[in-house]
């Protein structure tokens, strides 16, 4: 067995492992490495789309091998075309760390994950804005075809026979598959975002676990305590471990966060409260839309978190009906014109959006001035604009997310803080990490009782000697 990480050593994040046994190769995650990235390159200055996958070997974000990646790209390059030279690509869950560079991957590599996994992708690549979203379906790029007047036309994605969807194949719950000589099970456990989990990969030549991001103390703790015995049982030669916080031995647990969160609103709050979250974590969001309950304000969603919800269905423990949803002024802002027919004010909106400005639940800034305690409000840094509209008194302003861990992070959360002291508005904490403490690690490694230890996502590969 050859277990080679072409990313995710000595970094959090970026995770490519390639498994490789007797000719048959796999892919556990593929993801982009925020650290490398951020070495060259910034919001501003991004890899060339003209370089297709150039830029990205020269500066060591993805590895230069053979048979993986998609043809256009390849082609565009002036390299000739290569076999599938990978069997899949198992995805552990739809963070962009573990997922987001199956962007570059040939289409016809198959790809196996949750079926949460694969809503999260849908969306993220229906709202994304990015050159990197072609995570269901791909589009071909650097390509022409003949329009109407008989001339070449770029293609987009509005060509349909130009657009290849990729081969998704969904898991359950300890399911196994047999790829080549190798056979995989999927095992959930709890992370902080929907659809996660972990494999355990037989050969042999020895088993393999490997634990994709993992916490003990979400709202589904039990998921991991039960990975953990499953992956006992096997015995594995090798566990490729996450150490986002090896350094770290405290911190609050997500019941924490929903406790304080719920007091926060109770003591604190006379008018309205903004609070900001990771919105794909859908254990902050059931965590906030109980404690929104529970002082009995309604929880409003932005409409990033409007379309997960619709789109996850029963999945999500709440539905669309029972939270508001809060349509900012976009584009020319025609919303609250008086007059102006409802296919104008759509204009305003990208195409997904449309459908959540004229329900029965949703608001707008004039409803959170008029009534602000009755409302919790999803805020992020990217709508703080609606402040200037909604002219808040007395708000507070709950930070339910990660502290910044670079530089460009650091300079968001001082701008905020100074729109923050300009609306004169209190800002509380409560946040729960998405990652096990460094002591559950020690315990989990040593419970699971390897031969090897492999560590990944972390940036402390040496406190697990
Ligand atoms: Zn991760
Ligand atoms: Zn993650």
């Amino acid at each position: 067995m050859n277990i080679e990480l072409l990313g995710g050593r000595n970094e959090i994040g970026g995770n490519k492992i390639l498994l490789e046994h007797k000719g048959t190769r796999l892919f556990l995650d593929f993801g982009m490495s925020f650290k490398q990235s951020a070495l060259f390159f910034s919001e501003f200055l991004k890899p060339r789309k003209c370089a297709a996958l150039s830029d990205f070997f020269e500066l060591g974000l993805l590895p230069d091998i053979e048979g993986i990646y998609r043809e256009d790209y390849l082609k565009h390059m002036g390299r000739s075309a290569e076999n599938r030279l990978v069997d899949a690509v198992f995805l552990t869950h739809a963070h962009a760390d573990h997922a987001q560079y199956l962007h570059f991957l040939r289409t016809d590599i198959p790809i196996y994950c949750t079926d949460a996994t694969k809503i999260i992708l849908q969306t993220l690549e229906n709202t994304g804005s990015n050159d990197c979203s072609d995570l269901i379906t791909a589009c071909e790029t650097f390509s022409f075809y003949r329009n109407k007047k008989d001339g070449l036309s770029r293609v987009t994605r509005k060509n349909d026979e130009h657009v290849v969807s990729r081969d998704y194949k969904i898991m359950q719950s300890n399911e196994r598959v047999r790829i080549g000589c190798l056979e995989v099970e999927m095992v959930p456990v709890d992370h902080s975002l929907p659809g996660s989990c972990g494999f355990i990969i037989y050969s042999d030549e020895g088993n393999v676990v490997y634990t994709g991001d993992i916490r003990f103390h979400g709202s589904h703790g039990e998921l991991s305590r039960n990975f953990v015995g499953k992956a006992k049982s096997v015995k594995p030669t090798w566990l490729v471990v996450e150490g986002t916080r090896i350094n770290q031995d405290d911190g609050l647990s997500e019941s924490g966060v929903e406790q304080e969160i719920k007091a926060c609103i109770g003591k604190s709050a006379k008018g309205l409260v903004f609070i900001e979250f990771p919105i794909r974590d859908l254990d902050r969001v059931n965590t906030i839309y109980k404690a929104a309950k529970d002082n009995n304000r309604s929880f409003v969603v932005n409409l990033k978190l409007a379309y997960l919800i619709k789109a996850l269905g029963d999945l999500c423990p709440f539905s669309l009906n029972d939270v508001q949803i809060l349509v900012p002024k976009k584009s020319w802002g025609l919303l609250d014109k008086l007059g102006i027919e409802q296919k104008q004010v759509e204009q305003d909106y990208e195409v997904w959006e449309r459908d959540f400005i004229f329900r029965a639940n949703s608001i707008t800034h004039e409803d959170l001035s008029k009534n602000p305690q009755k409302y919790v409000v999803t805020m992020s840094m990217w709508e703080i604009g609606q402040l200037i509209d909604i002219k808040p008194q007395g708000a507070i302003w709950i930070k339910s997310s990660c502290e910044p861990f670079c530089e460009e992070m650091e300079l968001d959360e001082e701008r905020k803080k100074n729109w923050l002291s300009h609306f004169k508005i209190q800002e509380y904490k409560a946040h729960a990490s998405g990652h096990a403490l460094g002591q559950e690690i020690r315990e989990m490694i040593k419970e699971i009782d390897s031969q090897y230890v492999i560590p990944v996502h972390t940036e402390y590969p040496e406190l697990f000697e």
